[in-house]
Order: structure tokens, then C-alpha cells, then sequence
């Protein structure tokens, strides 16, 4: 399975992780560990850049954590231009990486301030599947 089922949001298309787009389907937020060095790393890599190593593990992770900023997407790029605008949220999570992730529109713009606790979820979108930022 590729990265065709990911969603509209293809931040993690360029690497080798495809395992992620069926863990987003059973509702299971899924980091990979670096087996070198221990380094977490969400979205998943195949490769380490802190060790180079490229042996990984998948390890489920509760996605919560607490909003760092947000910014409005106004221009994406073209299979994404019919969600625009929608607001890009920076998040640090308890696990200990900070991710970028859309912000679900269920939560309300005004409400949106740094320390705001969110948690990544995923969410299906027409065929594909997404993760996105929601409250706990
Ligand atoms: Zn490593």
C-alpha cells in the first residue's frame, strides 16, 4: 500500500514509511524508533539522521501534547487547494518531538493558544486517511 491513500495532506510522502497510511486506519498513531539510537521520531522516518542508522520500530504513541503555534494555510498545493484555509498547528508532544499537523475544524479558532493541550488523531478524509490535531 502507498501513500496514494494518504489523504490530502502529504507530509510524510517523500519517505519510506508506508506502514504509517494502514496504522492511521485502525486509529493507531505509530512513531518509529530508531533501533541504533533510540531517537523517536513522528511523522515516522526509515533512516535516522542523528545516527544514520535505518533499522527502525514501529511504537504506538498517545499523540497527546500542547500546542506550540498555529498558522493559517491559505495555498497548497493542488489536490489540496479545495481544503484552504485551514490552520497548520505546531504541537510538542509528550513523547518528545514536535509535529506539524492540520487543526481539526471542530475546535474553535478563538480557542487556540500556545499551551492549548491537543492530541493527534487520525481522521478519514473521502478515501484517504490524515492525522490531524483535535482536543483531548
Ligand atoms: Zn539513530
Amino acid at each position: 500500500m502507498g501513500f496514494e491513500k494518504f489523504g490530502r495532506f502529504g507530509y510524510v510522502s517523500q519517505t519510506k514509511i508506508a506502514p504509517l497510511v494502514s496504522y492511521l486506519e485502525k486509529n493507531q498513531i505509530m512513531a518509529t524508533r530508531c533501533k541504533e539510537c533510540g531517537t523517536l521520531y513522528f511523522p515516522p522516518r526509515a533512516d535516522c539522521p542523528k545516527c544514520r542508522g535505518s533499522e527502525i520500530a514501529w511504537v504506538p504513541i498517545e499523540g497527546k501534547g500542547k500546542l506550540v503555534t498555529f498558522t493559517e494555510v491559505y495555498f497548497a498545493p493542488p489536490a489540496f487547494q479545495d481544503s484552504t484555509p485551514y490552520l497548520l498547528g505546531l504541537a510538542e508532544l509528550e513523547a518528545g518531538m514536535r509535529v506539524f499537523a492540520p487543526i481539526s475544524n471542530e475546535i474553535d479558532r478563538k480557542d487556540l493558544k500556545p499551551g492549548l493541550e491537543l492530541v493527534l488523531r487520525s481522521r478519514r478524509a473521502g478515501e484517504g486517511v490524515f492525522y490531524e490535531l483535535d482536543s483531548q
